[in-house]
């Protein structure tokens, strides 16, 4: 499953970089997926971020 941030949701909490720094960056004020990692979608962990991020900014596809 891939993993995304829509950015036009994200408000920049930073959340999602700092639980799962393997996974999401932090970029010019936004949360974003690291190169290579948008298929991290099943990582638990991943999972957790997307539950715990404050504006449901992060975004799972098939
Ligand atoms: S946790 Fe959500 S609001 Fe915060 S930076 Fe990540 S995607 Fe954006």
């Amino acid at each position: 499953m891939k993993v995304s941030v829509d950015r036009s949701l994200c408000y920049g909490s930073a959340e999602c970089a700092y639980r799962v720094p393997a996974v999401f960056a932090f970029e010019d004020g936004y949360g974003v997926v690291r190169p290579g990692q948008e298929g991290a979608g099943e990582d638990p962990e991943v999972a957790e971020a997307a539950e715990k991020c404050p504006s449901q900014a992060i975004v799972f596809a098939e």
